[in-house]
């Protein structure tokens, strides 16, 4: 039986992941998980909720790290990693520092692997940082790509990647969604929220930090001010730099800040609540999903077939995200134009398609 790999570190890393566990499982192989523990607790609870325990762990996250430092423990973790467990193949995911590290340490160690949402690209290798460059490096080193999106897949093909490795799937996310839905959920926003519409708030990209995040804090703010039917939610990210900027959301009677919510929990808000703004990446995709409205708080994404199928907005700016809300806020057909647009990221079948084109690469 071929033994496949699933090296990750990160909450929306684990979140992407795990449901390809049980379609690899369905299709013959072998599964083994190794975590870098890049983000802790967050990886943790992620785990926890799709039941996963993993084989290895590598321990790697420590106080005030930089991304050389979380790139190097991956490499090397990685590298021991596979020495020991000699699997098959490996699959990396995305555009971490643990799934460039990992990619790395597989390319040199000379075990095939799959690189699982391929081919994003913003063309500015500063935004997101150090994102664009981490998945851009990876492709070259890649056996398979299994491209979300045809753009995706296009991507690659300008980047000299050969046709017969890419595989358009569907963005695994979705196939995450299906798993994490419960009909008794309750949660102290949407019981705090009194009926007004719940918008859901996230933050965390290290391009923002600083003035253009505690900007758009701050706009988000005032919109609370102008909008009294709104109630906003903003589980804040972990990181210190995050929660240093969030001062423009405190005291406000219908603003809620909280911590990081698993992802069962966070999906669940998701399906019930009226409007996104956010920096996530993953959020842009399961937002649409749900049919609700994502006003992206940055100047670009690697997610623009979502911009042009009409389920995403960019509002990276004070302006435009005060212009753009207010609008969703205020015209229900500027709401319903966005709410029944059809999502370009996948229909909750990318984990089935990925474990069939590794048979095939084997057959
Ligand atoms: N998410 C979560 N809890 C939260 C906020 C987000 O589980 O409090 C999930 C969200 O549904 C998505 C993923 O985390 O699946 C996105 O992670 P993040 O925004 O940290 O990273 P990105 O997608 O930008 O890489």
């Amino acid at each position: 039986m071929k033994e496949i790999g699933l090296i990750f570190g990160t909450r929306p890393e684990a979140i992407k992941m795990c449901p390809l566990l049980p379609a690899l499982r369905e299709e013959g192989f072998a599964t083994r998980v190794a975590v870098s523990g890049q983000h802790r607790d967050m990886l943790d609870e992620a785990l926890s909720d799709f039941g996963v325990t993993p084989d290895e762990d590598m321990h790697m996250m420590k106080e005030g790290q930089s991304p050389s430092d979380v790139l190097a423990a991956a490499l090397t973790g990685t590298a021991a990693w596979l020495k020991k467990r000699k699997p098959d193949m490996a699959l990396v995911h995305g555009d971490t520092a643990t799934a460039y590290g990992a990619a790395l340490a597989c390319f040199l160690a000379h075990v095939p692997f799959g690189h699982v949402e391929a081919g994003l690209r913003t063309g500015d290798l500063l935004s997101p940082f150090p994102e664009e460059l981490f998945r851009r490096a990876i492709a070259p080193m890649a056996t398979l790509h299994f491209a979300p999106t045809a753009q995706a897949r296009d991507n690659l093909l300008r980047e000299g990647i050969s046709a017969a490795c890419i595989t358009i799937t569907g963005n695994t996310a979705i196939d995450a969604l299906a798993m994490t839905q419960r009909e008794d959920f309750t949660h102290p926003a949407l019981s705090q929220a009194a009926g007004r519409r719940l918008i859901l708030l996230t933050m965390h990209r290290r391009e923002s930090l600083g003035t253009p995040m505690q900007e758009l804090f701050s706009a988000v703010r005032e919109l609370a001010n102008r909008h009294e039917d709104v109630y906003i939610y903003c589980p804040l990210h972990p990181s210190p730099a995050v929660r240093a900027c969030a001062a423009p959301l405190t005291g406000h009677p219908r603003i809620l800040l909280g911590e990081p919510e698993g992802p069962l929990v966070f999906h669940n808000l998701l399906s019930r609540c009226y409007l996104v703004l956010t920096d996530s990446g993953g959020l842009q995709e399961e937002a649409p999903y749900f049919h609700k409205p994502v006003l992206v708080l940055r100047e670009k994404t690697e997610r623009q077939e979502g911009v042009v199928a009409g389920v995403l907005r960019l509002a990276g700016h004070r302006d435009s995200l005060l212009r753009e809300a207010t609008c969703l806020l205020c015209s229900e057909d500027a709401y319903r134009q966005m709410a029944t647009a059809k999502s370009p990221f996948g229909d909750g079948k990318a984990s089935r398609r990925i474990a069939q084109a590794i048979r095939r690469y084997w057959h």
